[in-house]
């Protein structure tokens, strides 16, 4: 029977709103329940980083009006603050051009193959969607090519692993947008003139995108942040638009044909990323890349009110690559290991201080809450998986884990640092790296603002590791260190130098003593980084609600979307020119 215009919008005006944050509620007229469309496009893209960039101008070219929003000042998201390593696949003309035997059915047999590990026994495809990596794999050369023909420039070199997580086995797929003459996000500045052309870096793949968008007829609006989503009734019928927040001010924006969600996942969001891991309580405060965009879910959390299905889970708890990953920089909050902010960047008031880069874990030991060591601290994190990982390698055979050394003990430091101290609370509590003054010397280290955030509380200097144990107070550690057990730990440690050995955790030949004043606490909580788990996507890109339908109008890629467990830029640049056509070819 067909809807009265009457019933019609008053079913659609409230998608969403059981949802408990009320800003997901779409902002309609609330006398009459009738959406007031204030802006209005074919395709409407949510988020400009990896995937909405890519996403609009395919629609674009397609024949779409998009409208791309930003909640940021700046576009870009994670994408302009990654080192632009894009692992495209399958046969790109630089492969053939570096004689690299690839196709898109070795790619898909790669990345859905199930007998691959990495080193803690954690496999890293067995729980890939097979219809998304089918489309990935048939689109990957495709969007290399594409990338070029828009303005990217890859740096001359074959394809490598430098920086690739979980691209395969079969072949090297890595290749490095080059940096140019792009002011980075983390400095201000752009590289010196020599190295920007051989220098792999994000600005290098989102620059020129934003150039094209713009060209193109993208209408780009900042800071405007999508705060739901508005579907004909609240779990069926089509998407019709989104409700926005622009600085304070509600706007409803009508798309005609589709919405996508490129919000750039979920590892911001205490909540959302304790559905896939308990233990990441609000102390993992470091997610990279924010802070020049949040990964907050609220893409997920808006298709989620509207009915979607997340999907993948198991990418996000698997221990591999860098869902988690040991601090590289300490005595601040974001200490992600390959991104230092520093006061150039339009975002250091919110970074608040750079870190100190540890070049040797010898010079530190690291404590938990309870002011005890954990872990051997030169150990690193969870391992990856890529070309000549397993050697030699057999698509699917059982004898491939037989190849992989099977090394536990490396790989666990996050885990103990997750553990916590025995208690009932859930997260593994802050960590705390614990040097003296000859530490400093060695690593050359100005222990001062804006290196460190004394301010917040992620540094502290006393004379003596007593009062440096009680002085470390702050918003995750209220009642400072137990002075007792921190001189205990220390005075072990150094009794450890002096035998050669860690008889506790293995650490190899311990080197430093700490002894000599003043002595130094830093914050260096793991950090939370990649997004491998979300809203459940078709090959499409098109959102799937809890009974396995298509929601009409509904599209995802990159980090907000599930089913695909692979670091980065590939995924979402593909998926983003998949999202942007099918949008584009929706009738209105
Ligand atoms: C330091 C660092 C280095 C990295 N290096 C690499 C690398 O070398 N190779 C690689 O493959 N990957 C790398 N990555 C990962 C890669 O950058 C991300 O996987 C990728 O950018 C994700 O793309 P996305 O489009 O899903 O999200 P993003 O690129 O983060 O874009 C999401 C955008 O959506 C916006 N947004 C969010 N919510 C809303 C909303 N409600 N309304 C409007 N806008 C919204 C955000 O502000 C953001 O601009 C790196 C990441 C970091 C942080």
């Amino acid at each position: 029977m067909k809807k009265t215009r009457r019933e019609f919008f008053k079913n659609t005006a409230l998608a969403g709103a059981g949802i408990a944050a009320g800003s997901l509620i779409p902002q309609a007229d609330a006398a009459t329940k009738r959406i007031k469309w204030d802006k209005e496009a074919d395709v409407v893209v949510v988020g400009a980083g990896a995937v909405g960039l890519p996403a609009a101008i395919q629609a674009r070219e397609n024949g779409a009006s998009v409208i791309l929003l930003e909640a940021q000042k700046d576009v870009g998201g994670h994408a302009i603050c990654s080192y632009g390593n894009v692992p495209l696949g399958g046969g790109t003309s630089a492969q053939k051009k570096h004689n690299i035997a690839d196709s898109p059915d070795i790619l898909f047999s790669d990345l859905t193959d199930w007998s691959v590990v990495v080193s803690n026994g954690f496999p890293t495809y067995r729980y890939n969607d097979k219809e998304v990596i089918r489309a990935f794999a048939d689109n990957s050369a495709p969007t290399y090519e594409w990338l070029v023909a828009h303005g990217v420039v890859f740096v001359n070199k074959a394809p490598d692993n430098s920086g690739a997580m979980e691209t395969g086995n079969s072949a090297s797929r890595e290749m490095h947008a080059a940096a140019m003459s792009w002011p980075r996000p983390d400095t201000g500045k752009p590289f010196p003139s020599a190295v920007g052309p051989i220098t792999s870096h994000g600005i290098g793949l989102i620059r020129p995108l934003e150039v094209t968008a713009r060209k193109s007829g993208v209408q780009i609006l900042l800071e405007h942040k999508m705060t739901g989503l508005v579907r004909e009734s609240p779990t069926s019928g089509r998407v019709l638009g989104l409700s926005v927040d622009n600085k304070g001010t509600k706007l409803n924006i009508r798309a005609k044909k589709a919405v996508i969600i490129a919000t750039g996942g979920s590892t911001g969001n205490v909540n959302f990323r304790r559905i896939f891991d308990p233990r990441l309580t609000e102390e993992y405060n470091g997610v990279a890349g924010e802070p020049w965009s949040f990964q907050d879910a609220s893409g997920e959390l808006a298709a989620m009110a509207v009915g979607a299905s997340l999907w993948g889970a198991y990418n996000q708890t698997g221990e591999f690559g860098s869902n988690i990953t040991k601090t590289g920089y300490i005595g601040c909050q974001y200490g992600y290991r390959n991104l230092s902010w520093q006061p150039g960047s339009p975002v250091f008031h919110l970074a608040r201080a750079s870190g100190l880069g540890v070049g040797d874990w010898q010079n530190v030991i690291l404590v938990n809450q309870a002011g005890l060591r954990f872990y051997d601290e030169t150990v690193d994190q969870f391992g990856r998986n890529n070309h000549n990982a397993i050697k030699p390698y057999t698509p699917g055979s059982y004898l491939n884990p037989a190849k992989v050394k099977y090394d536990p003990r490396s790989m666990n430091f996050l885990n103990a640092a997750l553990a916590g101290t025995g208690g009932s609370a859930n997260g593994g509590g802050p960590i705390w790296a614990i040097f003296d003054a000859d530490a400093v010397k060695r690593e050359k280290w100005n222990p001062a603002p804006p290196n460190v955030d004394i301010e917040q509380g992620y540094f502290f200097t006393a004379t003596t590791i007593a009062e440096l144990a009680s002085k470390i107070v702050m918003k995750y550690q209220p009642k400072g260190l137990p002075a007792d057990a921190l001189q205990n730990t220390v005075a072990k440690y150094n009794s450890f130098v002096d035998a050669g050995k860690d008889a506790d955790f293995g650490k190899p030949s311990p080197k430093y003593k700490i002894q000599t004043a003043p002595f130094y606490a830093a914050w260096a909580t793991p950090c939370v980084h990649d997004t491998r788990a979300g809203l459940r996507i078709n090959g499409k890109c098109q959102v799937v609600d809890l009974n396995g339908q298509v929601i009409q109008g509904l599209y995802c890629g990159g980090e907000s979307a599930g089913g695909f467990s692979e670091h980065g830029l590939a995924r979402c640049t593909v998926q983003g020119r998949i999202a942007g056509k099918e949008a584009a070819a929706e009738k209105v």
